[in-house]
């Protein structure tokens, strides 16, 4: 069962700074099996949902150590398609590897999601607004680069575990969601 929660500053709560696209957030909360959100206070909502967010959060920070173990720049993200709470991309830096310096792991993690078919129709189809129910993972801040590109596909939510100082494109040298 799943019970959607709207407040935009929960992530706070699990050190992970949250970043608002350019639509208000719809959080989903997986509830264990049997429970009625009704019957669910408040805290138990919170302490639920933090679980998802440090899962998703690990699972990029194990890519980013994978990058890390090869020699790439240690950074990794998983996309999180909102409404199933599935995993639909994964993604590491490989511009060593590669020789192309555009590999972020975000688009890394893009193009997996757009080479599985099904998610590729839904996300050439406008009136499909795929992307909305999508939301980034990100060990650190996204640049101004993948920023750009989340903002043109329109994705629903950008959570990061640190700010880029050099190179952020969500608040800390420029805020392309906004701006
Ligand atoms: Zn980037």
């Amino acid at each position: 069962m799943v019970v959607p929660v709207t407040n935009g500053h929960r992530g706070k709560r699990s050190g992970i700074t949250f970043c608002k696209g350019q639509r208000a957030p719809a959080r989903i909360v997986s509830m264990e099996s049997g429970a009625k959100a009704e019957s669910m206070d408040t805290d138990d909502i919170i302490v639920q949902e933090d679980a998802v967010h440090y899962g998703h959060m690990r699972a990029a920070l194990d890519l980013a150590l994978e990058a890390h173990s090869v020699g790439e720049v240690p950074v990794g993200c998983v996309f999180v398609h909102e409404p199933s709470g599935e995993i639909i991309g994964r993604g590491r830096n490989r511009t060593n590897e590669s020789l192309n310096g555009t590999r972020h792991a975000e688009f890394e993690a893009i193009d997996m999601i757009l080479s599985q078919e099904g998610y590729r129709i839904q996300a050439e189809n406008p009136e499909a607004h795929f992307w909305k129910d999508v939301a980034l993972y990100v060990t650190i801040e996204p640049c101004v680069m993948c920023a750009s590109a989340l903002r043109q596909l329109g994705i629903g939510s950008v959570y990061f575990g640190a700010g880029n100082d050099r190179f952020g494109g969500n608040g800390s040298v420029f805020n392309i969601h906004t701006e």
